[in-house]
């Protein structure tokens, strides 16, 4: 069947920030072939991509996106073979983790509060409690700007702090993880010891992109952005949150008013510290 490509589709919905206008052209990726489709129309047309995956870690402007924004969160499955697993681009983190854990496989518990999408999560090589994405990744199938499908190593993908080189080389259609062997009941326990460290420390039932900006060597963005007195600080719509100062929170703003905090929150946090932060989430542009 071929794909459906929509026009002038809002993207807030699609995002857990729920900030942003609407996608010139907008595909649910269901299956590879729709993935190159979408690709070769773009092509066509000399349009900009924009991968999306869980959309957790944008932030989209409210002018939208002037080209086509291929979303993979449909695009799901996974299939194991002994201690690797082949995963889909848009199977949910947390799901992952529990599945995993289910058939006694341990590597993803830590990704078990990180609400997003295989795909994203290499993106943006996500981590939490010590652990990240590319401890387990081996390899991704990645298809680039012709609409091929290339394997790329894991060394070849730049992943470093919350960073690599993706969505420049392509979109990521799938991923294989080498996982550990481990008692299920052992690993369930981590998750669950995991998820409480979240639930009292962060606001993640809120409307938040997670943390906003990257922790510099050595400290902690939310440190520093409580010490300069910026909890609960708000530009418009959007707030500090109270609960843990790196995320903001969307109490009905827009996504300008989310760049004015953004900026604003960097500027104190420099004239108070010298230490310029440094945005962790996308800022579509
Ligand atoms: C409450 C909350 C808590 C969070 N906690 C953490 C945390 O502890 N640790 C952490 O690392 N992150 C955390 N995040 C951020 C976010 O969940 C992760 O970065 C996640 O990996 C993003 O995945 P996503 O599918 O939502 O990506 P998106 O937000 O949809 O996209 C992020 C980037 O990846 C690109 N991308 C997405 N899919 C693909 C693909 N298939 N191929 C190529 N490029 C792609 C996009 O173009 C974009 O540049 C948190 C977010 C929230 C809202």
């Amino acid at each position: 069947m071929p794909a459906v490509i929509r026009e002038n589709v809002p993207l807030a919905p699609y995002t857990t920030f729920r900030l942003g206008g609407p996608a010139r052209y907008f595909l649910n990726a269901r299956t590879v072939e729709d993935v190159i489709e979408g690709i070769r129309f773009a092509a066509d047309r000399g349009l900009r991509v924009l991968p999306l995956g869980a959309g957790s870690d944008v932030l989209i402007p409210d002018s939208g996106f002037d080209g086509l924004v291929i979303r993979l969160a449909s695009l799901r499955g996974f299939r194991t073979n002994g201690n690797l697993v082949y995963l889909k681009a848009g199977e949910p983190l947390p799901r992952v983790a529990r599945e995993m854990a289910e058939k006694g496989l341990s590597g993803f518990e830590y990704v078990v509060g990180v609400p997003g999408t295989v795909g994203g999560g290499v993106a943006k090589n996500a981590g939490a409690h010590g652990g990240e994405i590319k401890d387990i990744l081996v390899e991704a199938y990645v298809v680039d700007t012709g609409g091929n499908v290339n394997t790329l190593r894991r060394d070849e993908l730049g992943l470093t702090y919350r960073s690599s080189s993706l969505p420049s080389r392509g979109i990521l259609v799938e991923a294989l993880f080498k996982l550990r062997e481990d008692d299920p009941e052992v690993i369930k326990r981590r998750i669950d010891e995991f998820l409480s460290y979240r639930e009292t420390r962060q606001p993640w039932t809120e409307r938040t992109a997670g943390c906003m900006f990257k922790n510099p060597p050595g400290d902690y963005a939310g440190r520093l952005i409580d010490l300069a007195g910026l909890k609960g600080f708000r530009i418009g719509g959007i707030r500090v949150s109270e609960k843990h100062a790196n995320f903001f929170i969307n109490e009905g703003g827009t996504a300008d008013d989310a760049i004015r905090l953004i900026e604003y929150v960097r500027d104190r946090v420099r004239e108070a510290f010298g230490v310029e932060l440094e945005v962790e989430i996308e800022i579509v542009r």
